[in-house]
């Protein structure tokens, strides 16, 4: 039997998208290995919002081209985002690489597997569905699982590159993200998240216009599903029924990942972002207002261009007002082809850059730490997401990772109570049980 591996680096979409890939490949015949140098196929899907992914990538291709040259005989594939405007560049770099499929491309590379297994034409079109495998779906590899339902991003924020290789925002239809996840359910999962690079403008492209809350109003109808998360928000258009259809739909977790990319507004201006700081402010307070125990979760970037004190200073300050429960940091990198990359200087030194990542890790630690803190001795519901010989870990609604004793199974929705703490996650027992209570 011919054999298959993908290396997935990157965000959720990437993922999602490697199991819809790994399940085309499955259905012609092709079976997934856990080390890439028993496969036939191997397939590398890439991420390029910082350049340290892509260098990734780069050496992985060395590696195979090394493997090549001494008589392997492996297909190589390169997937993903980055794939696009620079291919041809890639291409004589990399010559040996077979197939060069855009993110969500899978037709070409199913087609290479398909002749190298003598799958016939009407085989493989059936596969296809027209294009994209529409109909066809990642098994599940656990009790959750993430499903697109808006791929692209219209936003064009100038230092991002997303825009620029997963291209315009196109939305699923209703129906098939409601197939997938009654197949889902079907397969054990129990939490679904809801994927999109700006989740909230799904349905905007589409004749009804449905929007998030009419998934999921679709969504709280099939059986076995008990979570629904949704990730990422765009500020502008997390509107008010979106807001009112978390606090309303009991599957529906209160968990927020909202980007404020910084405190400033001249520094969003320079970004593009689309809003101000009050803007981003009053959606929380609207979330806040309607679901006061809500998690609410962001990303900053530093030392973007012209990034002066004054403007890192005012991303401390609504840091230090907002207290968000996680805040993921990264320094600003410039992305080739973007517009920040063409018309502004990266010209925050590197150590200042440093520091500022310092300063929010910090803010992050110490909101963190003081939010898992309010938790201790109190019960939090837990979806079993593993459990290795008793030892289990799951997440609680607001998204906290906890490790506790239990019998329950993967899958099962359990009662922990709290019995440790840190910044990063949570440590306790089943409620009721202190047989199993681990301190
Ligand atoms: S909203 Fe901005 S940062 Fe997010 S994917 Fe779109 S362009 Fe990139």
């Amino acid at each position: 039997m011919s054999t298959f591996h993908i290396w997935t680096l990157g965000c959720q979409m990437n993922q999602a998208d490697s199991l819809k890939l790994a399940a085309g490949l499955e259905r012609l015949g092709y079976r997934a290995v856990e080390e890439d140098d028993a496969a036939d196929v191997v397939v590398i899907n890439t991420c390029s919002v910082r350049q340290h992914a892509e260098d990734r990538a780069y050496s992985r291709l060395g590696m195979l081209n090394k493997r090549r040259t001494e008589g392997a005989q492996q297909k190589i594939v390169v997937m993903g985002c980055m794939v696009g405007p620079k291919t041809d560049a890639l291409r004589k770099r990399f010559p040996y690489v077979d197939v060069w499929a855009r993110p969500q491309e899978f037709d070409g590379i199913l087609s290479m597997a398909a002749e190298a297994r003598d799958v016939s034409d009407g085989e493989l079109g059936a596969l296809l569905d027209g294009g994209g495998m529409r109909n066809t779906y990642g098994l599940p590899t656990g009790p959750t699982a993430y499903v697109p339902v808006i791929h692209g991003c219209d936003k064009f924020c100038t230092y991002c590159i997303v825009p620029l290789r997963r291209g315009r925002e196109e939305s699923r239809p209703a129906a098939d993200i409601l197939d997938e996840v009654r197949f889902l359910a079907g397969h054990g999962v129990r939490e679904i998240t809801l994927l999109g690079q700006t989740v909230e403008a799904y349905g905007h492209d589409l004749p009804d216009r449905p929007d998030l809350a009419t998934l999921f109003e679709g969504i709280d109808a099939i059986d076995g599903i008990a979570r629904v998360r949704f990730l990422t928000s765009y500020p502008k258009d997390m509107t008010d029924r979106i807001i009112d259809a978390v606090a309303d739909q009991p599957k529906v977790c209160e968990y927020f990942n909202i980007p404020v990319q910084s405190g400033s507004d001249s520094m969003l201006e320079r970004m593009r972002r689309g809003y101000t700081v009050a803007e981003f402010e009053e959606r929380v307070e609207r979330i806040r207002s309607r679901m006061p125990g809500a998690a609410i979760v962001t990303d900053v970037i530093v030392g973007c261009p012209g990034e002066t004190d004054a403007e890192f200073q005012a991303t401390v300050d609504l840091l230090n007002r907002i207290q968000f429960d996680t805040v993921h940091v990264a320094a600003y990198s410039p992305r080739p082809g973007t517009f920040a990359s063409r018309n502004l200087a990266d010209d925050v030194p590197m150590t200042v850059k440093k520091e500022r990542l310092q300063v929010v890790e910090a803010i992050h630690r110490e909101s963190s730490d003081r939010i898992n803190r309010a938790l201790l001795n109190r019960t939090v519901e837990v979806l079993v997401e593993r459990n290795e010989e008793g030892r289990a870990s799951g997440r609680t609604r607001r998204g906290q990772i906890v490790h506790f004793d239990t019998r329950g199974s993967v899958g099962e929705l359990v009662d922990v109570t709290v019995s440790q703490v840190t910044a990063w996650s949570l440590q306790g027992h089943l409620a009721g049980d202190l047989t199993l209570a681990v301190l």
